[in-house]
C-alpha cells in the first residue's frame, strides 16, 4: 500500500508522515502495523469530535438511506442543508443569516471575494500578513509571505498587506478596498491572538472607508477557541464569515454566511455569480448539523477552556519558550524546525501525532477533538514532556 501510495497519489511535499491508518475513534488513529495514535491535530481542526463520532455517523447512514447528490447547490430545497443554515444562522452576528455552502473553504474564500467585489464594485482585497485562507489561485493570492506561491504568479492583481495587531497598518484601507478578510485568531502563523481592541477598530476602520469585514472562521469555528466561533470574544461582528475544516463534521464542506441582503447580489447582474456542484452535499450537511447539535446536546462548550488550560498547566518545560493558546487551539514555541522535528517524531514512535504550522515551523500545533478526555491530556502531555526532554 505505500508502494503505492508513493506511485500513485500525487505528492504534497518530499515528506509525507506516511502513516497507513486503518480504522480512528475518539481521539485515537489505528495504523495497520497495530500501533495506537493520539490525534492532537484533529487533521487539522476538522475531527473536533474525535473520529467516528456516533451521531454524526448515524445522521450520515440516514442520510445515505434516503439521498445523496441530487442536483447542483441552490435549486432544490433539500432540509439537510435547510436545517444546518437555520441552526448555524442562531450563533451568527444578527443580520447574518443567509449561508452559501461549498466544498471547502477555499472555495468559502473565493466566494467571499467575489461578492464583496460586486456589492461593493471595487477592485481590492486586503488580507493580513501571514494569514491562510486556502490554495485555489484567488484565496492564495492573498498569501503573504509568498514563498508558497511565488511559482503561480501572477495571481490576481489588487492584493495588499496590513500586519495583523499593528493599527497603524491600517491605513491601507481605502476606497478602492472591496473588503479586508482577517482570521479572528490566527492559525497558521502559530496561533496570534488579536490584542485587544485591534478587531474593534479594524472593523470602525471598514466602516468609515465602506469596505467590507470578513471573518475567516475555518479553524476558530465550531468551538475551537471555546466558544462556538471566535468573533464572539471581541464582539466584533464581521459583514461575512467564512467557516470550513469542522463545518462538516469529518465531511467535506466549507460556507461563506452573509445577511440575505448582501447575499442576494450573488444572484443577478450577473445570475449564477458563484456556482457549484457539489457545495452543501447533502451528507455533509446532514453530518455537520449532527456535530452542531452533538456541541449544544453535550454542553461541550464550556470544557474547552478548561481542557486547554490542563494542557498548559501539565506542558511546563524549559524547552518551551513560549505558549500561545485559546480554548484547544495551541501552538509551542521550541526554537528551531530541528526541535519541532525532535518532539513530532518522538510523539510518533510514542503514540502521539503533532505538526507545526504553515507560517510557523518553530511551534509545535496542538488542535486536539474538543472531547478529548483530562486522562487523555495528561497521557498526551506525558508523551510531549519526554518528547521535549530529546532537543
Ligand atoms: N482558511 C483557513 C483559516 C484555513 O486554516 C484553511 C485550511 N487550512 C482554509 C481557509 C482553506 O480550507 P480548505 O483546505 O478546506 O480549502
Amino acid at each position: 500500500m505505500r508502494t503505492l501510495f508513493l506511485k500513485h497519489l500525487a505528492p504534497t511535499s518530499d515528506m509525507p508522515l506516511m502513516n497507513e491508518i486503518e480504522r480512528a475513534e475518539g481521539v485515537y488513529l489505528y495504523e495497520k502495523s497495530g500501533k495506537r495514535l493520539m490525534d492532537l491535530i484533529s487533521g487539522i481542526a476538522v475531527s473536533s469530535l474525535g473520529h467516528l463520532n456516533p451521531e454524526i455517523k448515524e445522521a450520515v447512514h440516514q442520510q445515505v438511506d434516503k439521498y445523496w447528490h441530487t442536483m447542483v447547490y441552490g435549486e432544490f430545497v433539500l432540509s439537510p442543508q435547510v436545517k444546518f443554515a437555520e441552526m448555524i444562522s442562531k450563533f451568527m452576528p444578527q443580520d447574518l443569516d443567509s449561508v452559501y455552502f461549498t466544498n471547502s473553504g477555499s472555495e468559502a474564500t473565493e466566494g467571499a471575494m467575489k461578492l464583496a467585489k460586486r456589492a461593493t464594485g471595487r477592485p481590492d482585497i486586503i488580507a493580513a500578513k501571514y494569514a491562510y485562507h486556502g490554495s485555489t489561485q484567488g484565496a492564495a493570492s492573498l498569501m503573504n509571505p509568498t514563498d508558497f506561491t511565488q511559482a503561480f504568479h501572477p495571481l490576481l492583481p489588487g492584493i495588499k498587506h496590513i500586519e495583523y495587531n499593528n493599527e497603524s497598518s491600517l491605513e491601507i484601507i481605502d476606497s478602492n478596498t472591496a473588503a479586508v478578510i482577517v482570521e479572528p485568531v490566527q492559525g497558521e502563523s502559530g496561533v496570534t491572538l488579536p490584542v485587544p481592541g485591534f478587531l474593534k477598530k479594524l472593523k470602525e476602520e471598514c466602516q468609515r472607508k465602506g469596505a467590507l469585514l470578513i471573518f475567516d472562521e475555518a479553524q476558530t469555528g465550531f468551538g475551537r477557541t471555546g466558544k462556538m466561533f471566535a468573533w464572539q470574544h471581541s464582539g466584533v461582528e464581521p459583514d461575512i464569515i467564512l467557516l470550513a475544516k469542522a463545518l462538516g463534521g469529518g465531511f467535506p464542506l466549507g460556507a461563506f454566511i452573509s445577511s440575505q441582503e448582501l447575499m442576494k447580489k450573488l444572484s443577478f447582474d450577473p445570475v449564477l455569480g458563484h456556482i457549484t456542484t457539489f457545495g452543501g452535499h447533502p451528507v455533509s450537511t446532514a453530518a455537520g448539523l449532527a456535530a452542531l447539535e452533538f456541541i449544544i446536546k453535550k454542553d461541550l462548550l464550556k470544557e474547552v477552556e478548561n481542557k486547554g488550560q490542563l494542557f498548559e498547566k501539565n506542558l511546563k518545560h524549559h524547552r518551551i519558550l513560549e505558549t500561545r493558546r485559546i480554548g484547544l487551539m495551541m501552538a509551542l514555541e521550541v526554537g528551531t524546525f530541528e526541535n519541532v522535528m525532535k518532539v513530532v517524531r518522538y510523539g510518533l514512535e510514542n503514540g502521539v501525532l503533532v505538526d507545526w504550522f504553515l507560517f510557523n515551523n518553530t511551534s509545535i500545533r496542538l488542535a486536539p477533538p474538543l472531547v478529548i478526555s483530562e486522562e487523555e491530556i495528561n497521557d498526551a502531555c506525558d508523551v510531549l514532556l519526554k518528547g521535549l526532554d530529546q532537543i
